[in-house]
């Protein structure tokens, strides 16, 4: 018998105390103007939401990319951090990793100030470059690494109205930096019955970290990606992922378009590359739902 089973044959074989954390009572949907961390003498501090799922091609720098965009076209000031070493997020915004003197590598490392590694493109990007596949051994002996990314964000929160991060697909010390350093995690699954089985995993790493490091942390969704409307397979998958996760599934979908695979050649988000077509209005539609002004 399956992990994911449909309701109609069986009950969900889901476990359930990692359940409880996804399925737990929806935080108040998150406004720029909230402020979601500790109070500080300061401003507004950053909404900061890790785009995370251990298996590769499921949309994770597409998707932090393209909403990250999405809520600067809002009027948010938006940074996307690249945590993931092969740069993908850099590269599509049109930044040679290899040209890169300093990266998030030197930031989790050598503690050296995230600003140096910002380069401003149509949102903010912290730069990754291959040297960040070294940083969890360089991390492994030091005290505190868990909390690595989040001391580098506490000089820029008031600086941005969200940080995005984009993480490697594993669930290691650079994703658990991430989870550590935010207050949501979106959970992009490409709607094929082996993608969704990795979610049970994932989400104990984010039970985990929820109860010895960041006690704020919580799953605000998961979005079905690279969906194809035409098959069969697809649907039942999202019926799946419905009946186990409820409301924690968005509304929004991402639907299946080539669009997202010219826009990085040409070092562009598909809202700046085809600004009205499908795939931009899906990941706008996507804002709004994290904005809480979309229904779910
Ligand atoms: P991950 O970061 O999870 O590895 P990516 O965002 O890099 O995934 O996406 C994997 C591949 O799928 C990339 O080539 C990307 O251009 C493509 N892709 C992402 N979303 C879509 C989509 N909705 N339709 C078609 N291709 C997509
Ligand atoms: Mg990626």
């Amino acid at each position: 018998m399956g992990l994911f089973e449909r309701k109609s044959s069986s009950p969900p074989a889901f476990p359930p105390s990692p359940s409880s954390v996804i399925n737990a009572p929806a935080a108040p949907k998150a406004t720029p103007e909230a402020a979601p961390q500790a109070a500080s003498s300061g401003g507004p501090k950053a909404q900061v939401i890790s785009f995370a799922n251990q298996k590769g091609g499921v949309a994770k720098t597409t998707t932090t990319l393209n909403l990250a965009v999405a809520f600067a076209e809002k009027g948010n000031r938006v940074l996307c951090v690249d945590l993931d070493p092969q740069s993908n997020l850099t590269m599509s915004q049109g930044i040679d990793p290899d040209s890169l003197e300093l990266s998030m590598y030197d930031v989790l490392v050598n503690r050296v100030s995230i600003r140096e590694v910002i380069r401003k493109r149509e949102i903010d990007v912290a730069c990754s470059s291959i040297d960040l596949a070294g940083a969890e051994i360089a991390m492994s002996t030091q005290i505190g690494r868990e909390r690595s990314l989040q001391k580098a964000f506490a000089p820029i929160l008031e600086d941005y109205d969200f940080i995005c991060i984009d993480t490697p697909p594993s669930l290691g010390l650079i994703t658990i930096n991430a989870l550590t350093a935010s207050n949501k995690v979106i959970v992009p699954v490409q709607c094929e019955y082996l993608s969704m089985r990795g979610l049970i995993q994932l989400q104990n790493t984010v039970a985990m970290v929820k109860e010895d490091l960041n006690p704020n942390l919580e799953i605000e969704g998961i979005l079905p990606t690279l969906v194809d409307t035409r098959t069969v397979h697809a649907k039942e998958a999202i019926e799946i992922l419905e009946e186990n996760f409820g409301d924690r599934v968005f509304a929004s979908r991402i639907t299946k378009t080539v669009r997202f695979a010219e826009a990085p050649v040409k070092g562009m988000s598909v809202l700046k590359y085809d600004p009205d077509g499908k795939a931009a209005f899906a990941y706008r539609r996507l804002a709004e739902e994290v904005l809480g002004h979309g229904s779910r």
